[in-house]
């Protein structure tokens, strides 16, 4: 770290205590900014970096609600308003019980610049709560979606901000958080994204962030003259983003051999074709059952408290499950075994010094902000759907997510190249969302 790194995060350390994925995420943005800050002494002068770390608004509620046993449960709700220099609030809600405002904050503060990537106009936000949503009966569900948006309601609109899912934060819980929000506020209206097609959703928007990775490694390969075509795979989590990150690698003609979640992961050498898949999205999506469960089913080995990342016969990388998920043990393993390319679905799911391996060895290496920015894009287009009452079909919306991942693409790699570091996706993801940013943060004067 340059003394000028050091000396803002120990600010930032300083005024945002005990959030280490805060400083983390921060971190890893200001060692990319900081050395071609000279070249910009606007932004400098702006004190733009000190203020994008501050969140322009944050809301915290309880909400309470009524298990079905009748007791009282009482948990945290959050709302993380980032930054609007460019757009609404935008950016998903979490249900996972590790959720605390240092986590929100570390999620904000990476939406704003992965929203700026997009091409669109999307400020970022993140919010959630400490809520568990496993084990709990549809009812139960129901009833705390109820009370988060028994607050959330009043903060949120088509053009302040808005909310789409997360981890825990599926279609079942966007309904339910979707219907609240229309009996409170008395009006249909884009609020949040992810919604069912029949109710102003977008064809593609449940498939998009784990497509729109896939796209990006593709792009990041078609530079080496490559494809994912006929690579072997290892997809980490099995919700959302994994699922269809499998379900494009199949398209493609690549093969995944690995999924997982919270409990540990199976290997299927054979491929996890689209018969399997569709088993697996029973499983998780309907029947809400465990990874285990496949390795039952189709007689395959299944590794009890694991991560997938030690599989030796591999080419590429997806974790797709949650931050912090590929430690510098699980790194060096991914190196030993000699995958090329990593892409990250999940949000920060690759600790620093994994990220600095990856680059000392020449890997291809592109950072969630970049490879799962397509979620949040094809949210902006159900936006843009919204309030041209319209609906684009299935073939339209893929095309557009596909274009939009090829600019996102062009611009990392070309802002990697122009500021001294090519082939560096994290260095020009960073730089291309902050210049972005910044330059509408000094427009708009100091708010
Ligand atoms: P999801 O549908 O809830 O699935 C999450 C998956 O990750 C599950 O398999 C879950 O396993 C696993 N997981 C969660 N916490 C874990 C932990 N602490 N350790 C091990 N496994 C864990 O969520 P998702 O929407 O796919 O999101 C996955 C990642 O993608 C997150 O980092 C999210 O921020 C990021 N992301 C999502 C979107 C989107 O559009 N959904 C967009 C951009 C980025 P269990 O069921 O056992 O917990």
């Amino acid at each position: 770290m340059t003394d000028s790194v050091s000396a803002f995060m120990e600010m930032v350390a300083h005024r945002s205590p005990g959030e280490p994925e805060f400083h983390q995420a921060v971190t890893e943005v200001v060692e990319s900014i900081y050395p071609v800050l000279d070249e910009y002494p606007e932004i400098r002068q702006a004190k733009v970096l000190e203020r994008m770390v501050e969140p322009e608004r944050v809301i915290m509620f309880r909400v309470p609600w009524v298990d079905d046993s009748g007791q009282v449960q009482v948990n945290r709700g959050f709302r993380v308003e980032m930054n609007s220099a460019i757009g609404p609030y935008k950016g998903g809600l979490r249900f996972h019980p590790s959720v605390n405002l240092g986590i929100l904050k570390f999620l904000g503060f990476e939406q704003v610049f992965k929203n700026a990537l997009t091409t669109l106009p999307l400020g970022g936000g993140k919010g959630g709560s400490d809520f568990d949503p496993k084990g709990k009966s549809d009812v139960e569900v129901m009833r705390f979606c109820q009370a988060f948006m028994g607050e959330l309601w009043r903060h949120i609109g088509e053009r302040t901000d808005v909310p789409a899912g997360d981890i825990g934060v599926g279609g079942r819980e966007i309904g339910y958080l979707f219907g609240q929000y229309k009996k409170l506020a008395n009006r249909f209206a884009g609020v949040l994204t992810g919604k069912g097609n029949s109710w102003g959703g977008s064809l593609i928007r449940p498939e998009a962030t784990g497509y729109g990775t896939i796209y990006f490694a593709e792009e990041m390969l078609k530079v080496k003259d490559d494809s994912v075509y006929q690579k072997t795979c290892l997809v980490s989590g099995s919700g959302n983003v994994a699922q269809y990150a499998v379900e494009n690698i199949n398209r493609i003609g690549g093969k995944a051999v690995t999924l997982s979640d919270s409990g540990g992961y199976i290997y299927d050498k054979d491929g996890i074709d689209d018969e399997k898949l569709a088993w697996v999205m029973d499983l998780k999506n309907v029947r809400r059952g465990r990874i285990s469960e496949y390795a039952d089913h189709f007689g395959v080995a299944y590794y009890d408290g694991k991560r997938p990342w030690a599989v030796e016969d591999a080419d590429c990388a997806f974790p797709c499950a949650t931050q912090n998920e590929v430690n510098l043990e699980d790194a060096k393993r991914l190196v030993a075994n000699n995958v090329k390319l990593v892409a990250e679905g999940a949000n920060m799911p690759t600790v620093p010094d994994g990220v600095k391996l990856f680059q000392d060895e020449g890997m291809l290496f592109a950072p969630g902000k970049a490879a799962n920015a397509g979620g949040v894009a094809t949210s902006g287009l159900e936006m843009s759907q919204n309030a041209g009452h319209t609906s684009w079909d299935r073939n339209t919306v893929d095309k557009k997510l596909r274009n939009i991942m090829v600019d996102i693409h062009k611009n990392c790699h070309s802002a990697a190249e122009a500021h001294g570091t090519p082939g560096n996706y994290v260095n020009g993801a960073n730089i291309a969302g902050f210049l972005k940013v910044a330059e509408a943060m000094i427009a708009q004067g100091v708010v």
